[in-house]
């Protein structure tokens, strides 16, 4: 900031921006998602929620053309370079300092820019826009990412733990009353029954598992109590999943499966949620539909259907059978090998229960 201070050609500074500063740890990754010059000169920005942006204009000196720039927090995994067109010369991702990004367009010699009529404004707590130079220049559009896409860097996350960290709404899971609700959580198959087998011989059972294991903990960290139908690799009957819910006085029933199409078409993927009977057990089956297609991006949508599945037909309570993707399929395949999509699949399925849980008390 001094720095800049010094400069004599602070006059040219147009554009400077705190807003609501969630301040992020040094060692998080950058609050830039996308960004992209438009044909018609605006910049758009995308950045995590609340995201504290400084920008800055500087006029040309003997080593530089005019310069724009925007520093994000978080730290920019990868300087580059891309190359311009039209008015632009040139824009680079940096990182002016640890924990920093920085993104900087540099214009063409005798651009015609007027950077104190700039003004950047919030478009929602992720988006931004400045509109940055007149359309009479002929521009091909340049940009990263996808400015639209609202929940941010799912992919790149190794674990659940920003779950609890992050600010983003979208990843909080809901509360409910502590101590109050009992769930039923049936991993499909087991033991001798693996269930589907997919694409490299990825096995049903040990997806649903796992999913099912790691939607306990999410659940019980909640305050709600949760019964498995099984705990491991066992062989366990339909009736035997039935009669011990039956025996118990749980609130909801979800059974976790995972689909494979006939003749192992690997063209067929997409989720889907079925339910018995009465409008809970319908609710229920829109909520978890709804919250695992966010976690599955180009999925298709199967829908929330009426089955006549043993262990929703015969169960007492509000009851699902949730079907996590096809394991013959070559998109969701892929995904449902990865832990990290396991554990999103999990949350996004605690995270339909809370919902309903919240919702029918
Ligand atoms: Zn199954």
């Amino acid at each position: 900031m001094i720095k800049f201070l010094e400069n004599k050609l602070f006059r040219y500074l147009s554009v400077f921006l705190f807003l609501n500063s969630a301040i992020l740890p040094v060692k998080s990754s950058s609050a830039l998602a996308a960004w992209a010059i438009k044909t018609n000169g605006v910049l758009e920005l995308r950045t995590k929620s609340n995201t504290n942006l400084k920008a800055y204009f500087q006029k040309a000196n003997q080593i530089y053309g005019d310069r724009f720039w925007v520093d994000f927090p978080g730290e920019l995994k990868n300087p580059r370079t891309i190359k311009g067109n039209g008015p632009i010369k040139e824009i680079r991702l940096g990182k002016p300092n640890n924990g920093k990004t920085r993104l900087v367009i540099e214009f063409k010699e005798q651009t015609y820019l007027s950077p104190l009529t700039w003004e950047m404004v919030g478009l929602d707590k992720y988006r931004w826009r400045i509109k940055l130079f007149n359309p009479k220049y002929s521009f091909r559009k340049i940009g990263e990412g996808e400015l639209k896409r609202k929940t941010k860097n799912i992919r790149s996350n190794k674990n659940l733990s920003y779950v609890s960290k992050g600010n983003n709404n979208y990843l909080k899971l809901p509360d409910v009353k502590k101590g109050k609700f009992l769930v039923i959580i049936d991993p499909g198959h087991g033991g001798p029954d693996p269930g589907a087998i997919g694409i490299n011989g990825i096995r049903e059972t040990d997806v649903v598992l796992e999913v099912s294991k790691i939607l306990k903990k999410l659940l019980s960290d909640k305050g709600v109590e949760v019964k498995l139908t099984r705990k491991n690799e066992v062989d366990l009957d339909l009736f035997p999943r039935v009669s011990f819910a039956n025996k118990t006085d749980a609130d909801i029933f979800v059974s976790i499966h995972a689909n494979a199409s006939r003749g192992k078409r690997r063209d067929i993927n997409g989720l889907e949620t079925f339910y018995f009977r009465g409008w809970k057990g319908r609710l229920l089956a829109k909520r978890i539909q709804k919250q695992i297609l966010r976690v599955s991006p180009g999925s298709p949508d199967r829908g929330v259907k009426q089955g006549r599945f043993y262990v929703i037909k015969n169960t007492r309570m509000p009851a699902v059978l949730v079907e996590i993707g096809f394991l013959t399929g070559r998109l969701d395949a892929r995904r449902l090998e990865k832990i990290t999509h396991r554990k999103r699949l999990a949350y996004a399925i605690a995270k339909g229960i809370l919902e309903y849980l919240d919702k029918v008390g």
